[in-house]
């Protein structure tokens, strides 16, 4: 913009000069008390035309003012002199205000309004596509393997009391055993996500055992639930690409970890607190698991040490909005 601005003046003042040229040459109208002035015959380079700034000058000024050529400028019909300054006033108009600005007054067309204040601000690059919103000290906490009776439920009592929405990854089995605690899940706002139906290690399955525990777990939440999941957790968190592709062929982005609390390992209540605590910060995906007492028993423990450290507890839906169908969410991000 900077370079183009006295390109623009230039070609403005040509113009100028050119219409100011025409109506002296057009003999006694005189509306331009100007000192004599040689016509500007010259065109204007056609290598300046393409930017915004000058396409109006041409494409609304009268026929071919500019070149000289023109029948108005030869002519000296009142008409012909209208048609000049028309043709200018438009121009005029259509230029940006700091160049109509700089046009001298006495060029300017007549009855053109003055041009307003204006503040010249540096040009900027146009600007990327804003970015989603980040959830703002986000820490998404999962309970993977159930649901099951008993301790999924007094997480959901809790949850609700603390006013947290969690993700539950849920095999399939499980959500077929106990669809009304796929419903309560659902019901109380929470994500629900594809844990494999019987939970074995999909990256050493094949091809059409892998598809076929993904749709047999999204048919029995479907089933449950009328639940569409669409984050799947590969079981102990074994994939490869063509369990991400599988998942990706589904609609379903995979959700891996990357605070892991080792809950299901020493079954210890401050343990599976301190750890997921102390390993949160901004973005992270905390592992548990929903049907150990223990595990259970330290979610008030794990929500209040979140929010004592200013972070958030979040289901993945509230923490990714958009997630991309067959990426792998694994680290803080
Ligand atoms: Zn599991």
């Amino acid at each position: 913009m900077k370079r183009l601005v006295p390109a623009a003046l230039s070609l403005c003042m040509s113009v100028a000069l050119t219409a100011a040229g025409a109506a002296v040459g057009a003999g006694p109208a005189g509306a331009l008390e100007l000192p004599l002035i040689t016509p500007v015959a010259k065109a204007p380079n056609p290598q300046l035309i393409p930017g915004d700034i000058f396409g109006p000058i041409l494409a609304q000024g009268t026929g071919s003012p500019i070149d000289g050529s023109s029948s108005f400028v030869s002519g000296s019909s009142q008409r012909a002199n209208n048609a000049v300054q028309d043709g200018w006033k438009r121009a005029y108009g259509s230029l940006p205000p700091q160049v109509q600005q700089a046009v001298p007054p006495q060029l300017r067309p007549a009855e053109a309004p003055l041009p307003p204040e204006v503040t010249v601000v540096p040009a900027h690059e146009p600007s990327p596509a804003p970015e989603p919103p980040k959830c703002f000290n986000c820490v998404a906490i999962t309970y993977d393997d159930g649901p099951v009776p008993g301790t999924t439920e007094q997480l959901l009592d809790t949850l609700k009391r603390k006013n947290v929405h969690a993700t539950f990854f849920m095999v399939g089995q499980n959500a077929d055993a106990y669809p009304q605690l796929v419903r309560r899940v659902r019901d109380e706002g929470h994500t629900i996500g594809n844990h494999s139906y019987s939970h074995p290690d999909l990256a050493h399955q094949a091809d059409g055992a892998i598809a076929a525990q993904f749709d047999d777990t999204s048919a029995a939440l479907e089933r449950a639930a009328g639940v569409h999941p669409v984050w799947a957790r590969p079981p102990y968190g074994s994939y490869d690409g063509r369990v991400a592709a599988a998942a990706g062929a589904r609609g379903m982005s995979l959700a891996v970890w990357s605070v892991d609390t080792a809950d299901w390992q020493h079954r210890n209540t401050a343990t599976t607190c301190s750890r997921a605590v102390e390993g949160a910060h901004e973005g992270s995906i905390i592992l548990m698991h929903d049907i150990h007492q223990p595990t259970v028993d330290a979610a008030e423990c794990v929500i209040d040490g979140l929010r004592a450290k200013g972070l958030r507890p979040v289901s993945l839906e509230e923490m990714f909005r958009h997630p991309e169908p067959g990426h792998v969410y694994d680290r803080d991000e």
